[in-house]
């Protein structure tokens, strides 16, 4: 990637504001996420959505965007008949326009991670909260490596400055991914792992036993949790902090819960509280904070207040 900076330590290097979660935000401006492929069929169909929500975050403070391309994968589209070349193209074209939306705000450094969904989000079915797949170890080294391979050979805009792996739902799959980067040690990435408590991620190995392992790939610029409800934080954090000095970084849910019953969210989604707690993990050790599921600019534009109103850890 000839955009990455000099120096991958400088990557990160002041940023302390992530962006909030997309598909809630996409499904604001009317935007159809139903789809099987979530998001990612937004990109075909209405990318000026895609590139509004950026702008939304980037004005509410974000200093890193995400890509739309969670869910954007060859396996992924193949299962809906497309192929490989169809999900390559999108998922450049979800970062170039991440950076169309980055290129209207010239006086602020924003950030541009692609957003890499961990295999469970390619069936569809929620099997990125439990990580018991039926596939092989290498077919999870092949899942990543096929996108890996794409974003390494991107180049201008269609290269992103970092590889945003998230929602990891175990060990072995982290393991995957260490696998799929060796042969490209001049990229940048993150790890977020998905949590169920203060101790474990989705499938039950420690966070700090995946941390451990994941501090140990050279492209690795920082380590965190996303997808996990924002009470587990501080916990978490506390976990990370032991198994590496690497950067941490924190992207929770908004606090809201699905009601199955009664087929409604249930909880506290207030972008005051979420300030609130954003300011008590930076305090705990996280530098870079945004939020995932049903957070919005409201929440982002709370965590950029906090950040800037309290000392980097
Ligand atoms: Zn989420």
């Amino acid at each position: 990637m000839s955009d990455f900076p000099k120096t991958r330590d400088d990557l990160l290097r002041n940023i302390r504001v992530l962006d909030g979660g997309l598909a809630s935000e996409l499904e604001y401006l009317g935007a159809n996420i139903n789809g099987p492929l979530w998001s990612a069929h937004v990109l075909e169909e209405s990318p000026e959505k895609i590139v509004a929500v950026h702008r939304a975050y980037i004005e509410a403070g974000a200093e890193i965007i995400e890509t739309a391309s969670y869910q954007v994968s060859r396996f992924g589209y193949a299962e809906v008949g497309l192929d490989p070349a169809h999900a390559d193209a999108a998922l450049l074209g979800s970062v170039t326009l991440a950076r169309e939306a980055a290129a209207a705000f010239p006086n602020r450094r924003i950030v541009i991670a692609a957003s890499l969904g961990p295999y469970g989000a390619a069936l569809h079915n929620g099997a990125e909260y439990h990580g018991n797949y039926d596939c092989t170890f290498t077919d999870l080294v092949e899942f990543h490596a096929d996108r890996v391979e794409v974003l390494a050979k991107a180049r201008g805009r269609e290269a992103p400055d970092l590889l945003a792996f998230e929602t990891l739902p175990s060990l072995a799959e982290a393991e995957a991914i260490g696998q799929a980067l060796a042969p490209h040690p001049e990229l940048a990435a993150w790890f977020a792992f998905t949590c169920r408590d203060e101790l474990h991620v989705a499938h039950g190995e420690l966070l700090r036993q995946c941390a451990t392992a994941v501090a140990a790939f050279p492209q690795t610029v920082a380590i965190g949790v996303n997808c996990t409800h924002p009470a587990l934080i501080p916990a978490l954090i506390a976990e990370l902090r032991e198994a590496s000095d690497k950067p941490i970084v924190v992207y929770p849910n908004s606090g809201e819960g699905w009601d199955a019953e009664a087929r409604r969210w249930t909880g506290s989604s207030d972008p005051t509280a979420y300030g609130i707690n954003a300011t008590e993990w930076r305090i705990a050790g996280a530098q870079i904070i945004g939020g995932c599921c049903r957070t919005r600019p409201v929440h982002v534009r709370e965590v950029a207040t906090a950040a800037s109103n309290s000392p980097d850890p």
